[in-house]
């Protein structure tokens, strides 16, 4: 490495200089006005030492996060085809709208009449959530998928509670589930009840008819499944819940293959979730910020979360409370939700609406259908060949980690240098060694007919040379990380610097 090396721009505590400051561009630069405010402040508040932080222009300051921001991959640079994820571009125009200073700058304990216009966008969002699943009510005050699973779980138990239906202690859930489903039946109280899925990913009817009963609070389903593929007989399954008295959840994380096309509500189901950050223009991989409205039939409609915007005769809007709704099961948020992923949601619905809806929706599952030809083509092993993909589909690569030692995590390493984040690995975790992959809608042919390539590329290395992928990455900024010391013992702690 030379001296000009960039890794020593790396600290931003190394290019620190004592008395640099970012306002040295200002007019008043050198005016120590908040100096002299601290006059008033008792002795005991003040620091003793100015804190060690680094001392930089602001030019330098944009430079190192700017440059630490390109290490990383995002949709804005780099295909992203993270499975359940739905890390698809998101038209700018949405976050624009949502952040307008009228909206932006809203107080959120201003009185109803002096918003008007915010309430109109999310009343009608509500409206337009109730059109494309089939429900008759939506709250949208959930600030994630997993809030409002809990919301509409916590509603069902509402439900049987009121008729004075106390035994159902039992919530039903398919071995396929995403994680946050048994979690949530668990947190409000219920036993969970696991069932197969068969050897084709659709759930075992008759296990389902065995498990049903007087305990049976409900079910909960995502369909598409996390497995990539459409229950086929979901009605079927309605059927046999509500015959035994249980209720049906509707995963609704990842709308993205159905959406403008079937609704939840017309499959069978009596409370849906929808993710915004997902399917809904705001990107769900990264953490968030996200909203999880909840949706529900005429059956659960009294115990919706509030508030809820509602409207009077006169056409006025307000925020509905406990007056209103006397048997609501109560707050999940401390206002009304996360606005500005909501107004996204609400900007992107009115862009598109029915007609782009369903572009979505085909264009979603084409890519994917697409992607796993040409990987089937290639070699790779497809979790379910019989079957269509949805928004996403499975590759598995046992056979790769049975011969040559080469496993999905070597693999999804290696993506990284070939400039491809990776898919959802080891999940869903029925399916052994598996991908999940996921490339979106508004991807086009090359990109796609690129990663496909990319993966090729990399079975042959497997073949030929699988230290080489076992090792991967070579070509990114840090290699291996120790990814469970880094989620569960992050050291966050700034020491001051030793020189
Ligand atoms: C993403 C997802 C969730 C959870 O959503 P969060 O907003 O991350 O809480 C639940 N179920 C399925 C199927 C998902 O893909």
């Amino acid at each position: 490495m030379s001296d000009f090396s960039r890794t020593q721009l790396d600290s931003i505590f190394a290019q620190s200089v004592a008395g640099r400051c970012t306002t040295s561009h200002w007019p008043d630069a050198g005016l120590n006005e908040d100096e002299q405010e601290l006059d008033d402040l008792p002795a005991t508040a003040l620091r003793s030492q100015p804190p060690l932080l680094p001392e930089l222009s602001e030019l330098q300051v944009v430079r190192h996060f700017t440059r630490l921001s390109q290490r990383n991959y995002a949709i804005d640079s780099h295909f992203y085809p993270l499975g359940s994820c739905t890390m698809k571009y998101n038209p700018r125009i949405c976050h624009t709208l949502a952040m307008l200073p009228g909206f932006l700058n809203r107080h959120p304990l201003l009185p109803d009449r002096l918003g008007q216009g915010v309430l109109s966008c999310l009343h009608e969002l509500q409206q337009m959530l109730c059109y494309l699943t089939g429900m008759a009510g939506f709250s949208l005050a959930p600030m994630a998928g997993a809030q409002g699973e809990f919301a509409g779980v916590a509603m069902i138990r509402a439900y049987h509670r009121a008729r004075g239906d106390l035994d159902r202690c039992e919530m039903i859930i398919p071995s396929a589930a995403h994680g946050t489903n048994p979690a949530t039946a668990s947190l409000c109280g219920f036993g969970v009840r696991e069932i197969p899925v068969t050897a084709d990913g659709d759930v075992d009817l008759d296990a389902l008819r065995a498990a049903v009963g007087p305990k049976t609070a409900g079910l909960m389903l995502t369909n598409p499944s996390t497995l990539g593929v459409f229950e086929r007989r979901v009605e079927e399954i309605a059927a046999i819940v509500h015959q035994a008295g249980g209720l049906l959840y509707y995963d609704g994380a990842n709308l993205n293959a159905i959406v403008g096309r079937v609704r939840p509500g017309d499959m069978g189901f009596d409370a849906v979730h929808v993710n915004t950050h997902k399917t809904f223009a705001t990107p769900h991989g990264g953490g968030g910020p996200g909203a999880g409205p909840i949706g529900v039939n005429d059956r659960l409609l009294p115990f919706l979360p509030l508030p809820l915007v509602g409207q009077d005769a006169a056409g006025g809007y307000r925020l509905l409370d406990e007056t209103d709704r006397p048997q609501s099961m109560g707050r999940v948020t401390a206002f009304t939700g996360n606005i500005g992923v909501l107004l996204r949601a609400y900007v992107y619905l009115r862009l598109l609406a029915m007609p782009g809806l369903q572009r979505v929706s085909t264009y979603a599952t084409l890519n994917a259908n697409y992607l796993m030809e040409r990987l089937r083509q290639a070699g790779f092993q497809l979790a379910y060949p019989q079957r269509r993909a949805t928004h996403e589909f499975i590759v598995t690569l046992q056979p790769e980690a049975r011969q040559f030692g080469v496993t999905a995590l070597h693999v999804a390493k290696r993506l990284l240098d070939y400039g491809c984040y990776a898919p959802t690995i080891y999940f869903p975790s029925l399916v052994p060694e598996c991908l999940l992959i996921e490339p979106t809608e508004t991807e086009n042919r090359e990109e796609l007919d690129r990663f496909a390539a990319v993966l090729s590329v990399i079975r042959q290395e497997a073949i030929s040379d699988p230290e080489r992928v076992r090792t991967a990455p070579h070509h990114t900024p840090v290699q291996r990380l120790d990814e469970t010391r880094a989620a569960r013992q992050p050291d966050l702690v700034w020491r001051a610097p030793t020189h």
